[in-house]
């Protein structure tokens, strides 16, 4: 799941109730004050590598069912049920709506088809040869998180919209390569935005990855793309960082809104987007991916 850009984790206050202690909220903000990293311990990233590990055999279950006729409520009880198995808390279900009044997130996955770009609710309706649909979902093992997203393809897809897939997975790929020769996350960020502007396609700006461990959104944010304020509160890439990246993309335009149910972002011009999302570690040896199902 990603975090809102507005948001910042504070410790003792989860991340989705200090934004509902603001009387209103008139628009994106950035954390304007230095982030709070937690620096995981090797034996603490070999417990988030069995968390991610699955949260990866979990997304497996639905790459094998992404075909058309099935829905995405069934691939939120296929997922629910690994996580059961394992006796894995999942991370989304009953997570608080950031936006006043709306009901906590009812299920273990976010489905987010066609121009729904993230946090989008599974439902019974069936997919279409042509559909893309982005599952999202993480969980907590013994006590530590794994969070990992893949927009998958239903049959064939027009050829702008594989190019869209394409060059979404090609960004997350580039950045945890990059990760092992640069040294602050802002050096990342940039080359991940002229990647996918080169491409002639948007960097969703209003949804960042995070940090993670304990808790699923920890500091600090992790934008996809360079600010200002990363220049200045930029994230050292040293070992015991553990973020998750996940990078949104957009066909047509950046813009997104939320939808009347609190919780579904789309883009304005409701055009296709996609969304891929792995955590990873940094490690003395480099990074490490952390959802995957082998290493
Ligand atoms: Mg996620
Ligand atoms: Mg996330």
């Amino acid at each position: 799941m990603s975090s809102h850009r507005g948001m910042a984790s504070r410790p003792g206050f989860p991340l989705l109730s200090s934004l509902a202690r603001r009387p209103k909220v008139t628009g994106p903000r950035f954390q304007s004050s230095p982030p709070d990293i937690k620096l995981k311990s090797p034996r603490e990233i070999g417990l988030m590598r069995e968390a991610g590990r699955l949260v990866a055999r979990a997304l497996d279950e639905v790459r094998r069912m992404a075909e058309p006729g099935v829905t995405t409520a069934d691939m939120d009880a296929a997922i629910a049920a690994v996580f059961r198995e394992h006796d894995a808390t999942p991370l989304f279900l009953g997570y608080p709506s950031s936006v006043k009044g709306k009901p906590p997130f009812p299920a273990v996955i976010c489905a987010s088809v066609n121009e729904h770009v993230v946090h989008g609710i599974p439902n019974r309706r069936p997919l279409r040869e042509g559909d893309i649909v982005s599952v999202d979902t993480g969980c907590k093992l013994n006590g530590w998180c794994g969070d990992s997203a893949v927009t998958l393809a239903i049959g064939q897809v027009a050829p702008d919209v594989q190019k869209l897939l394409d060059v979404t997975q090609e960004t997350l790929n580039l950045a945890i390569r990059a990760m092992s020769r640069c040294r602050y996350w802002s050096e990342v960020a940039s080359l991940m935005e002229r990647f996918v502007k080169s491409q002639g396609l948007y960097v969703v700006e209003q949804f960042v990855g995070h940090g993670i461990g304990q808790s699923m959104h920890e500091d600090p944010q992790v934008p996809n793309f360079i600010s200002s304020v990363l220049r200045k509160h930029d994230i050292r890439l040293e070992p015991g960082l553990v973020l998750a990246i996940e990078p949104m993309v957009a066909l047509g335009t950046k813009d997104v809104r939320t939808l009347g149910d609190g919780w579904t972002v789309e883009t304005r011009d409701r055009r296709p987007s996609a969304h891929f999302e792995h955590t990873v570690a940094m490690t003395p040896e480099g990074p490490r991916v952390l959802t995957l199902l082998e290493d």
